[in-house]
């Protein structure tokens, strides 16, 4: 057992599933409390999807361990593999997979009658989890009257009317418009919150996941690069994969050149041709005289006309737009293009010099 997950509700024991010569996920565990809701992030092919189907059972995997609360699913070690009809999980996909033949009342009552619930206890959840979605008018619509955003809340209901032991989401919001899949987020996330299911979403969003996770784990090639809370992940990415694939940062490559106190140092960057020492925050695995990259997220770069304490790095405003509440800035400095969030009331121009200044408390060494 894996000491840091002994409690957890749900638990992946050093997964592996290969296809062909390849591992889709390669030895990764992780395990999940009762009622949380973890997204496992990360771009097309690195094992987001073969992980939430090995949980469901709806392939097997080479080796290790799944289990929920005291029941193993699969241990090809102890040829344990539980049918994915006997896992009681509820799942949601991309495609709506409602049926199309049926009212949007009978196919969210379906899993209550496959289990023998009597019909009367059957109509009253089924009314409370279509209140739950906001789709009590359309009851006796038939599944194909509704719209995208509305067969996914019907494909919500189904899942959770029988108040699994697990829901499993996959990109359950990518087909629908942004403006939808904004408004879907949140929804989810609360119905989530007030059904306590203890769910695994899988997307490769990272607005989605850092929206509607209590924790997130960030992946790629089968690998976890990293595992936090949305604000842990996007100020204390471990390395520059998970700061590039969270949010904006600017990303500048240097070497650790003191250690100050534990988890604080300097890493020395070149500006135009001249070596200059930047003050930051160090991630793990930072140690002196390594090679690191910095990550400075566009909010903690600040744009001023003074170089304040000698110590600014020089640049020219390549493009500033104007976005109401902020201003977009591109700042050309040597090679490399700053990405600068900017208060409108500094009326940057394009063309014009400036300095730009690293909040030190938020600026990141982390690992190439
Ligand atoms: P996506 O968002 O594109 O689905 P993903 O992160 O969910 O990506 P997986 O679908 O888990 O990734 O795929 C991981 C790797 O396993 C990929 O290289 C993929 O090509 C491979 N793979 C997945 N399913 C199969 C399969 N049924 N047969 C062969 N290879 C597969």
């Amino acid at each position: 057992m894996n000491s840091e997950n002994q409690g957890a509700y749900l638990e992946v024991e050093n997964l592996v599933k290969w296809f062909g010569d390849d591992p889709a996920v390669d030895n990764i565990s992780f395990g999940i409390p009762k009622g949380a809701f973890l997204t496992l992030l990360g771009p097309s092919g690195c094992g987001k999807t073969t992980t939430l189907m090995s949980v469901a059972g709806l392939h097997s995997i080479d080796s290790g361990r799944i289990r929920v609360g005291d029941v193993v699913y699969t241990s090809p070690k102890e040829g344990i593999f539980l049918p994915p009809e006997k896992r009681d999980i509820g799942m949601v996909f991309q495609s709506y997979a409602i049926w199309p033949h049926m009212t949007v009342t009978q196919n969210v009552a379906y899993p209550l009658e496959i289990r023998k619930v009597p019909q009367s206890e059957i109509d009253d959840r089924v009314a409370d989890v279509l209140a739950l979605v906001g789709l009590t008018d359309m009851a006796e619509k038939m599944a194909t009257q509704l719209s995208g955003g509305q067969q996914q809340r019907a494909s919500l209901a189904r899942a959770i009317v029988a108040q699994p032991r697990l829901l499993l989401f996959d990109e359950p919001l990518s087909n629908l418009d942004l403006k939808l899949r904004e408004q879907m987020r949140v929804e989810l996330k609360r119905i989530q919150n007030e059904v306590g299911i203890t769910s695994i979403y899988v997307t490769h969003d990272q607005s989605e996941a850092l929206v509607m996770s209590d924790e997130i784990i960030v992946m790629s090639k089968g690998h976890i690069e990293q595992r936090g809370g949305p604000l842990e992940i996007y100020s204390r990415p471990v390395n520059e994969y998970v700061s590039n694939f969270i949010g904006v940062a600017n990303l500048i490559k240097g070497r650790v050149v003191k250690v100050t106190e534990p988890g604080r140092g300097t890493v020395k960057i070149t500006d135009h041709g001249k070596d200059i020492q930047v003050t930051c925050n160090l991630g793990p695995g930072i140690s002196e005289g390594s090679d690191a990259v910095l990550s400075v997220r566009p909010e903690n770069v600040h744009a001023e006309r003074e170089n304040g304490n000698g110590t600014s790095l020089e640049g020219e405003v390549l493009q500033a737009i104007f976005l109401g509440s902020h201003v977009d800035c591109r700042v050309q400095w040597g090679d490399f293009e700053w990405k600068v969030i900017a208060h409108p009331r500094a009326r940057l121009k394009q063309g014009e010099k400036v300095y730009l200044r690293l909040d030190p408390e938020h600026t990141l060494a982390v690992q190439p």
